[in-house]
C-alpha cells in the first residue's frame, strides 16, 4: 500500500514543536514550562510479534506516547500504517493534548501505534496483532488512565478486540476504549463524528464570514472515515464536491462527483478511482492545487508543503488529517489570506465524540443520536467561536489563536495540579 503516499520532508515531530513555540512566545509561557509542554511524560515502544498464516514469524514494532495528563485521563487514537514510528507517533500524541484542551475535554494527549502495513494481514492476522499489541501495553491503559480510540486503518473491529483484550486481564470495561461497535458500547454517531464535525464547523465559519456554502466547490484528500463524511456532510448541504482521492488516486468532475456512488463503492471494499461515477482521474498533486473554494486534507499528514502552497486555489483549508500542512506551508498560506481551521480544532469531532461514549459507558447508559449531534455541535461551535473572536482580537492565524488556547489551559492545570 502507500507506495503513492506524500514523502515526508520534514520530522512531523518537529512541525508541531514549531507551532507550540509560536504559541508559547504568545502566551508569554515561561521556557521552564514551555519545555515540560513540549515533551512528553511517558513514550512505550513494544515488540508485537506475529505468527502469519504461512507459518513465518514477523515482528513489528508498536507505540504508545502519553503526551501530557494534566488534564485528565491520556485520550488519543491507534494507527497502523507502515510510517508510524515514534516520531510521528508523539507528534500525534501532541496534538491530542492541544486538541483535547482546546475543546474542553477532561482528557491529556497520546497516541499509539503499529509500524505494520495492515492491507498485507488477513483478518486473523490482524485481530491477532491488535490482541498482542492490546495486552503488552495494558499496564498503562484503563479507563481513568489512557484510552485509544481508532485512527489511520483502524476502525470499530479493532477496538472490539482492543476492548476484548484488555477486559480479558482487567475485567469487562467498555469505557477502556472508544470508537467501539454500537453493540458494544460504542455510541451511535460516532463512526460519523470527524467529519460530522468538520461540517458543522465549516457551518459555523460560513455563517460567521457571510458565506453561502452552497455550490460551493470542494476538494477532499482522503475518502476514508473522515473524507467520506465530510464529503456526504457538505454534499447534503449542497456544496459541490468536485474531487476527491485515495491512497490509489484521484477523480474529479467539475459538475460534482457521485458522492453516493462513491460511498457505495468503498463500501464494497473498491477504491475511489474504480468507481463507476462520471469522472476524469487526477494524480495526487493535481488534486491538491484544482480550483476550489474548500479544500479538505483528510489523508496523512505533510500533504501541503512549501512546494504546493502557493499553488492552492481554496480560500478555506480545513484540517481533517492531523498535520497535513508544513508550517512553512502554513506561512505561505497565511500570507495569502488563505483561511486554515486547523487540525486541532477541524477535526476534534472525533475525541468530542470519544468523550461522549466514555461518559455514556461509565453511566452505562446510550443517547440516541440525535442528542449525540446536537451535544457535538454545540461543543464544536464553542470552540470554534473562541479561536475565531481570539484570531480577530490579537490579528494571528487561527492555528495560533487554537494553539495559544490550548496551551494556556493546560499549562494552568499542570500548575493548579502542582505538577510544574
Ligand atoms: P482511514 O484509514 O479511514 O482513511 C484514510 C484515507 O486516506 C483512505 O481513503 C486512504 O486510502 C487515504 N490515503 C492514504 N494515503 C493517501 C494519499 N497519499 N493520498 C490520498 N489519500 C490517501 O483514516 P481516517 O480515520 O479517515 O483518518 C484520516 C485522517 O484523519 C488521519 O490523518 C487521522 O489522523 C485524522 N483523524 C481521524 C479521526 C477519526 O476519528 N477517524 C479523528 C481525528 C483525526
Amino acid at each position: 500500500m502507500d507506495t503513492v503516499a506524500p514523502v515526508r520532508t520534514q520530522s512531523p515531530d518537529v512541525a508541531v514543536r514549531r507551532y507550540v513555540a509560536d504559541a508559547a512566545r504568545a502566551v508569554r509561557l515561561p521556557d521552564d514550562v514551555a519545555e515540560i509542554l513540549e515533551t512528553s511524560y511517558r513514550e512505550v515502544s513494544v515488540q508485537v510479534p506475529l505468527r502469519r498464516d504461512d507459518g513465518s514469524l514477523l515482528v513489528a514494532h508498536g507505540y504508545r506516547v502519553q503526551h501530557n495528563g494534566a488534564r485528565g485521563p491520556y485520550k488519543g487514537g491507534l494507527r497502523y500504517h507502515p510510517h508510524a514510528d515514534l516520531d510521528e507517533v508523539r507528534a500525534l500524541a501532541a496534538l491530542m493534548t492541544w486538541k483535547t484542551a482546546l475543546l474542553d475535554l477532561p482528557f491529556g494527549g497520546a497516541k499509539g501505534g503499529i509500524q505494520i502495513d495492515p492491507t498485507t494481514l488477513s483478518a486473523r492476522e490482524l485481530q491477532s496483532v491488535t490482541r498482542t499489541f492490546a495486552l503488552s501495553l495494558s499496564h498503562v491503559l484503563g479507563a481513568y488512565r489512557d484510552i485509544p480510540a481508532p485512527d489511520v486503518n483502524t476502525n470499530a473491529q479493532v477496538m472490539a478486540w482492543f476492548m476484548d483484550a484488555y477486559s480479558s486481564r482487567h475485567g469487562y470495561t467498555p469505557a477502556a476504549v472508544t470508537g467501539k461497535p454500537v453493540e458494544l458500547g460504542g455510541a451511535p454517531g460516532r463512526e460519523q463524528a470527524t467529519g460530522r464535525g468538520l461540517v458543522y464547523i465549516v457551518e459555523a465559519a460560513a455563517r460567521r464570514w457571510g458565506w453561502d456554502l452552497t455550490g460551493k466547490r470542494v476538494v477532499i484528500e482522503g475518502f476514508g472515515n473522515v473524507g467520506s463524511w465530510v464529503a456526504r456532510e457538505l454534499d447534503a448541504l449542497g456544496a459541490r464536491v468536485v474531487a476527491v482521492s485515495d491512497v490509489r488516486g484521484g477523480v474529479f468532475n467539475d459538475n460534482g462527483l457521485d458522492v453516493g456512488g462513491l460511498v457505495a463503492t468503498v463500501a464494497a471494499g473498491g477504491t475511489v478511482p474504480d468507481a463507476d461515477v462520471a469522472h476524469t482521474p487526477v494524480t495526487h498533486d493535481e488534486l491538491l492545487t484544482l480550483e476550489c473554494d474548500i479544500l479538505v486534507p483528510a489523508a496523512l499528514g505533510g500533504s501541503i508543503t512549501a512546494d504546493n502552497a502557493d499553488d492552492i486555489t481554496a480560500s478555506l483549508v480545513a484540517e481533517g488529517a492531523n498535520h497535513p500542512v508544513t508550517p512553512e506551508a502554513d506561512r505561505i498560506l497565511a500570507d495569502r489570506g488563505v483561511r486554515v481551521i486547523p487540525d486541532i480544532l477541524a477535526n476534534g469531532g472525533g475525541v468530542t465524540g470519544s468523550y461522549f461514549e466514555w461518559t455514556q459507558n461509565i453511566q452505562q447508559f446510550q443517547w440516541k443520536e440525535e442528542r449525540f449531534n446536537t451535544e457535538l455541535r454545540e461543543r464544536l461551535e464553542d470552540a470554534f467561536h473562541a479561536v475565531a473572536e481570539y484570531a480577530e482580537r490579537d490579528g494571528c492565524t487561527y492555528r495560533l489563536a487554537a494553539y495559544a488556547i490550548a496551551l494556556d489551559r493546560v499549562a494552568r492545570a499542570a500548575r493548579t495540579r502542582g505538577y510544574i
